[in-house]
């Protein structure tokens, strides 16, 4: 028997009503330090750049994506007859704590950093001491079986699919919740219609013919969202603006020439696996202080590219090709560019889903009346274009606007 809270615990939540807490364990790793970090960590990296309300965070993004998986867990009946209440306990908490170890500024800060977030993730559920003596005292174990969800290593194989496959609690949060806090309608999907047609067969979670539909949409809203949103060429100019100034920064700091800013850039800039508590320190508070600081440096490079971050004088983008790139290195010459800084080319290629065959990821199954299970393209005529059709890739290059004006 896993403790219950007094009462259910209700949080307000726009995309799904409420978020209940019943079980001591949930809310007392919700008001974890760990946790509560989250508040200070943006769900979408540049997007905000774009959309000017999508200010959301991490935090509301992982009660979101518990608040599913609980739904799955007792609304399913198949899922809820399914597990056991252990089971059950431990994948809300997966879902929970899913993103614990999200660094700022969602992916571009992965590349910066080296290091995977899911990696950070499992660290901080395992070693942090706070999160391990809730999850411990609740029981023995806990904190390893919690972080074997995350890692796809349950005994159980259902666990790990609720909370990620190709139709699971995170991706079904993050597309409502980014498409109500950009605005973007298209982003929506049925969700209540895809947890009703749930159902699990031979330890899959498939989806009921009549659900056909529903998953199309939710496969639509992927699609849109990631080309209007997630890929977002101004969003990807924030992000370009943000290697380039870690960039210089990394460069000042092996000529010794290092500017004043926060004390946590100094372990992530010599690429040295942080600390926890080194890890905890770079929020996104913490980094725009720090950007906020090297406004005031020395060196010229840093002093404008930190400017550009928190000023939104984000870098102009144009399609990559030989041609329009020999220009701009051109102008950039001559206006006193080092492009070294200011060139940036980054390429978004995206299929908005993936079937099983072709990369051994898990696709979405469906059940159809005769009891056959069909893989969602070959199941919906939509999905297959999707699946055959070209993959679409916009392939950009990146560069101060300053040099196409006529000074
Ligand atoms: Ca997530």
């Amino acid at each position: 028997m896993f403790p219950k809270t007094e009462e259910v615990k209700v949080m307000r939540d726009p995309v799904h009503g409420y978020i209940h807490v019943e079980y001591q364990v949930i809310w007392d790793v919700i008001n974890s330090r760990w946790m509560q970090r989250l508040r200070r960590i943006h769900q979408l990296g540049g997007a905000n750049m774009v959309y000017h309300t999508a200010d959301h965070t991490r935090f509301s993004h992982s009660l979101g994506v518990y608040e599913i998986v609980r739904r799955m867990v007792s609304e399913v009946p198949d899922i809820d007859q399914a597990l056991s209440e252990e089971e059950k306990v431990t994948v809300m908490l997966a879902g929970l704590l899913h993103d614990i170890g999200h660094g700022p500024y969602s992916h571009a800060f992965e590349s910066i950093s080296n290091r995977s977030h899911e990696a950070y993730t499992c660290d901080i559920i395992i070693q942090d001491p706070e999160i391990r003596t809730i999850l411990e005292s609740c029981q023995k174990g806990l904190a390893e079986e919690v972080a074997d969800v995350i890692r796809h290593k349950s005994a159980n194989p259902l666990l790990p699919q609720l909370v990620s496959s190709q139709l699971d609690a995170d991706r079904m949060d993050y597309l409502l919740r980014d498409a109500y806090f950009t605005g973007t309608k298209y982003g929506e999907f049925d969700i209540e219609r895809v947890l009703r047609t749930l159902r699990v067969s031979d330890g899959k979670i498939v989806v009921k013919e009549s659900g056909t539909y529903a998953a199309e949409n939710y496969i639509m809203a992927r699609y849109h969202m990631y080309w209007q949103v997630y890929y977002h060429p101004v969003a990807r100019a924030y992000e370009c603006g943000l290697l380039k100034l870690f960039l210089r920064l990394k460069d000042l700091m092996e000529e010794g020439k290092m500017p004043k800013t926060i004390p946590a850039f100094t372990p992530l800039l010599k690429q040295e696996k942080l600390s926890l508590d080194e890890y905890f320190a770079l929020d996104e508070c913490a980094c725009n202080y720090g950007f906020e600081l090297l406004c005031k440096a020395e060196d010229p490079i840093v002093r404008d590219l930190a400017s550009r971050l928190l000023n939104r004088n984000l870098f102009e983008y144009q399609e990559n090709n030989a041609a329009g790139n020999r220009k701009i290195r051109a102008l950039l010459k001559q206006k006193g560019f080092d492009p070294r800084y200011y060139f940036g080319k980054d390429e978004a290629r995206q299929r908005p889903y993936v079937p099983y065959s072709r990369t051994g990821s898990e696709g979405i199954w469906v059940r159809m009346h005769t009891g056959e299970i069909l893989e969602l393209s070959q199941a919906s005529n939509i999905v297959n274009a999707l699946v055959h059709g070209q993959e679409r890739s916009d392939d950009r290059v990146f560069f101060p606007k300053e040099i196409l004006e006529n000074k």
